[in-house]
């Protein structure tokens, strides 16, 4: 019987791919590929679990109210870490992007079968979390994909075939990397520390060398216009405002792109190290096929300037940033989708699709 009307519903197709990322939700519909992008923030009433906006103070503008908000209002970042960390509020954002595409597609009351990505590293309780939020969110069957393997899938790497592939994600709140070889994770490391981490490294230089305290968005808009980790043709300047600790005041000082290279040396020596791990516990056949194929990378902090050229460095591989970084996972939970009635036969609901 479930088998029938799981048939039944199939004939409709509603399928969705969600990157569920701490900084950033992608959203893969079957035949459109990539149709929502949104930051995977949350705006509530303070001190309740309340989202404002009758459940609709998600994703943009809710981003619009972070580190803005006047009294009485919170925007809250349900993943910070890398894994749900607010129950309640992971499921109202699931819930938006799912309405969302529910008001595209024109499904008053259908209800989404849903591939979703997971870090590699995700405990089991955490997993169980994901697939409840989804759940109570709408979504009529659940998968879960490891991360790099969608990302590694999206970017088209052959990772069916016998020979490695590496794939190295720097997101906001964690750091995925993994070799992959005939479909499945040979060696994977994943680490808490990735772009969230290189915005407060940012933030601790400013505190102990000007006495300056600037936000989370300061912060990060000095990584994104001046931040680099290797030596830049042309090193840059900016003006950064914040408020003086001393004084208790405005105020704004002049930095250079050399200081904050070295407020990020720490997250990104992290990073390596990471890399480093995962290089170790890769069987030797496979290393040699890494020295030929390299390693891709892909997520926002992988734009970090000249991440590929540190790493190619410190591990001797060689590393490019893919062209697309921050679709990549979407886009392999949207080919998964092609392919999830022949997947899904197969599987129980929230089992791990890959
Ligand atoms: P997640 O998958 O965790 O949601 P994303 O892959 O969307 O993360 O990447 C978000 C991170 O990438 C943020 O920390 C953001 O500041 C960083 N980022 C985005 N663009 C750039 C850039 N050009 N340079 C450095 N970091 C960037
Ligand atoms: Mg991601």
């Amino acid at each position: 019987m479930a088998n029938f009307i799981d048939d039944l519903f199939s004939m409709f197709s509603t399928d969705i791919g969600i990157d569920l990322g701490t900084c950033n939700t992608l959203v893969c519909v079957k035949g459109e590929g990539v149709i929502i992008s949104e930051p995977s923030v949350v705006a509530v009433k303070r001190g309740t679990n309340k989202v404002l906006l009758n459940g609709q103070a998600v994703g943009n503008i809710a981003k619009e109210m972070l580190g803005k908000t006047p009294g009485g209002i919170n925007a809250v970042r349900p993943l910070k870490d890398g894994v749900i960390s607010d129950f309640d509020l992971a499921e109202a954002l699931i819930r938006y992007f799912i309405q969302k595409v529910r008001l595209h597609k024109g499904w008053k009351w259908l209800k989404p079968r849903v591939a979703i990505s997971i870090p590699s590293g995700i405990s089991t309780v955490e997993k169980r979390a994901v697939i409840n939020s989804a759940e109570r969110a709408g979504a009529r069957r659940i998968f879960l994909v490891i991360e790099p393997i969608a990302a590694a899938i999206g970017i088209g790497l052959p990772i069916q075939e016998p020979a490695a592939s590496m794939v190295l994600d720097i997101g906001g709140g964690t750091t995925e990397v993994a070799v992959i070889s005939l479909g499945g994770i040979v060696a994977a490391k994943s680490i808490r520390i990735a772009g969230d981490e290189m915005d407060e490294a940012i933030a601790q230089h400013m505190k102990n060398t000007y006495n300056l305290l600037i936000g989370e968005q300061m912060s990060e808009r000095v990584k994104l216009t001046i931040g680099s980790v290797w030596p830049l043709e042309k090193e840059m300047t900016m003006e950064v405002g914040g408020r003086d600790l001393v004084a208790a005041r405005p105020r704004k000082v002049i930095v250079n792109s050399e200081e904050i290279r070295e407020a990020l040396k720490k997250p990104m020596d992290s990073i390596i190290q990471a890399v480093k791990e995962c290089l170790e516990k890769t069987p030797p056949e496979l290393s040699a096929d890494l020295i030929n194929n390299g390693i891709v990378m892909v997520g926002g902090g992988s734009l970090i300037r000249g991440a590929d050229k540190i790493i190619a460095k410190e591990i001797q591989i060689p590393v490019r940033v893919d062209e697309d970084p921050l679709t990549a996972v979407a886009k392999g939970t949207g080919i998964v989708l092609e392919n999830l009635d022949m997947l899904a036969e197969s599987l129980e609901s929230g089992e791990d699709l890959l």
